[in-house]
Formats: structure tokens, C-alpha cells, sequence
């Protein structure tokens, strides 16, 4: 790998992504926002005009994710919110509605792949956490709605996987409701999905030292593993209007891993 991958740096750069058609001050939700891919996501839709409502059940990441947008001039609205409580989806859809009506979505939030909890239970905190925050943004607001991206994962899509079983099967399943959901709503909104690789972030950085992780990530064309801004400059193209003709795409994050 071109740079040894234990002594990467976490963070890529931070595109503007404003000629892709967004008008300034169209909001986006991130769910998850208040780390890794999230917070990226997050920061790059704020360089991009966007007002961010920044979700998150871990408070004190929300807090430092809005609090960087607003000192840097950008408008973003913490909000505490565990996408597995439907009283707490409600709750942070009352608290965003501040920014106005919300355009676009970014479902990332997600349990990681060694959480231990029963499989009935985990499934449906990582693929129906998605289907609640997309349906309730639907119904509050559907006539602004012009584009979601949920995160999914290479794992369950293009690779197996060594962590829980539910992982690969919820990563699986949430492209399966992105096409459905592309097909249900006929463009509105919009409705893609990513599939990352392996991207540093504090979620996935221990693995770095896991022998048999460095020897998969050796094989990564691209030499390195990704930063959360990779993954977020994709999800920024498509939640944007420029990507007006790509609907129920799942689209690999990866440095070519799952082709070599
Ligand atoms: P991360 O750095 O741990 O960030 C995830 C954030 O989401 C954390 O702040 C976490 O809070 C929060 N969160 C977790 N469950 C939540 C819930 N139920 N409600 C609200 N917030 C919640 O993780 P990441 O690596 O950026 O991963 C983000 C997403 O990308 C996940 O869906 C993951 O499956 C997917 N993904 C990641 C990779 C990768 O290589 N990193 C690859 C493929 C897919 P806590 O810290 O309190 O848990």
C-alpha cells in the first residue's frame, strides 16, 4: 500500500459540492453524523450550503459536528436522536423542522458489525431504523423530498463478512428497500445507496492491527483504505440534482476491492 495503512490519517478532503445543483439552505438530515462517515457526510453538505440537521444518539458527537459547521459559518442543528426509538425519530423530526422543510436524507447511521445483540433484534435496529427515518421523513415531508441515500456496506453485497450475521443481511436488505423504495416513489424523491469498503474511521481504526485485516486490505488497488470523506463525497453527487437520472443504484466505495 502506498502510505502503511496503521499510520493513514483519518480525514481526506472536504469538497464543495454547490455546482452539483443544491440551492443554499436546502436541508439535509445525516443520521449518525456525529462521527466517522456521518460527520463527514456532514461537513461536506455544509462546505456544500446545505443547513444539516446533525442526528446522532451519542450527544456529545452531534454537539462537535454542528458546533465545527456554525463556527465555520455554515447553519447545522445537533439533535439527539437513536434512529431505533420511534418516539426519538419522532422527537428529532419535530427538532429539525426549525431548518424548514428537509430535501434530502442520508440514512447512515448503523449498530457496527460485532454488536452484540440477538439477530431478530439487531436486524431490525440496522435495516428498520432506515425504514422508520425514511417513512416518517415521508410522510412529514413528502411534497420537499427530492433524494435519499442509505448506507449499506460491500458486506452482504458484493463480500462476506467475519462479524455478526445479521450485518451482511441488514447491508443486503437495505439495497433491496433502496430499489424498493426508487421504484415505489418514481423518482420522488430519489433513492440510492453506497456500499463503503473498509473506511478508517474510530469505529473501524482497532481493526488496523488485526493480521489477517491487513492481509485482505493489501489487496485494495487503490493502496490505501478510505477516508469517511470518500464515502461522503458519493453520497453528496447523489442526493444531488446532478444525479437527477440515478435512482435504485448501489454504488461500491471500496478502492476497487471487491474487483480485484
Ligand atoms: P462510527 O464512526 O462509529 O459512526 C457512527 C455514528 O453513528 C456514531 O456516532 C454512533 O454513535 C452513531 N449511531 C450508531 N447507532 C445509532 C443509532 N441507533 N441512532 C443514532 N446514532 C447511532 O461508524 P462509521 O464507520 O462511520 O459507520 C457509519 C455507517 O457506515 C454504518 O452504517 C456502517 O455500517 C457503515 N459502513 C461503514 C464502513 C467502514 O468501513 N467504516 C464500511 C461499510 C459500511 P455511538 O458512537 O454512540 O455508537
Amino acid at each position: 500500500m502506498n502510505q502503511p495503512a496503521s499510520t493513514q490519517t483519518l480525514n481526506g478532503p472536504i469538497y464543495d459540492f454547490r455546482a452539483l445543483g443544491f440551492a443554499p439552505g436546502e436541508v439535509v438530515v445525516v443520521t449518525g453524523a456525529g462521527s466517522g462517515i456521518g460527520k463527514a457526510t456532514a461537513l461536506t453538505a455544509a462546505k456544500s450550503a446545505l443547513a444539516v440537521a446533525v442526528w446522532d444518539m451519542d450527544a456529545k458527537g452531534a454537539n462537535e459536528t454542528a458546533q465545527a459547521i456554525n463556527a465555520s459559518g455554515g447553519t447545522a442543528l445537533a439533535v439527539t436522536a437513536d434512529v431505533g426509538s420511534d418516539k426519538d425519530v419522532a422527537r428529532a423530526w419535530d427538532e429539525s423542522a426549525r431548518l424548514g422543510p428537509c430535501r434530502y436524507l442520508v440514512n447512515n447511521a448503523g449498530p457496527s458489525m460485532v454488536t452484540e445483540l440477538p439477530f431478530d433484534a439487531s436486524l431490525a435496529l440496522a435495516m428498520g431504523s432506515i425504514y422508520r427515518v425514511t417513512t416518517s421523513w415521508m410522510e412529514r415531508h413528502g411534497a420537499a423530498a427530492a433524494s435519499v441515500v442509505n448506507m449499506s456496506s460491500v458486506l452482504g453485497n458484493f463480500q462476506g463478512g467475519t462479524g455478526q450475521a445479521f450485518y451482511p443481511v441488514a447491508k443486503a436488505g437495505i439495497a433491496g428497500y433502496t430499489r424498493h423504495l426508487a421504484l415505489k416513489h418514481r423518482g420522488q424523491p430519489r433513492a440510492n445507496a453506497v456500499a463503503p469498503g473498509f473506511i478508517l474511521t474510530p469505529r473501524t481504526q482497532p481493526y488496523l492491527q488485526n493480521e489477517n485485516t491487513r492481509v485482505r486490505l493489501a489487496r485494495i488497488p487503490a493502496g490505501r483504505t478510505g477516508f469517511p470523506e470518500d464515502v461522503a463525497a458519493a453520497v453528496m453527487f447523489l442526493l444531488s440534482p446532478a444525479a437527477d437520472y440515478i435512482n435504485g443504484a448501489l454504488l461500491p466505495i471500496d478502492g476497487g476491492w471487491t474487483s480485484s
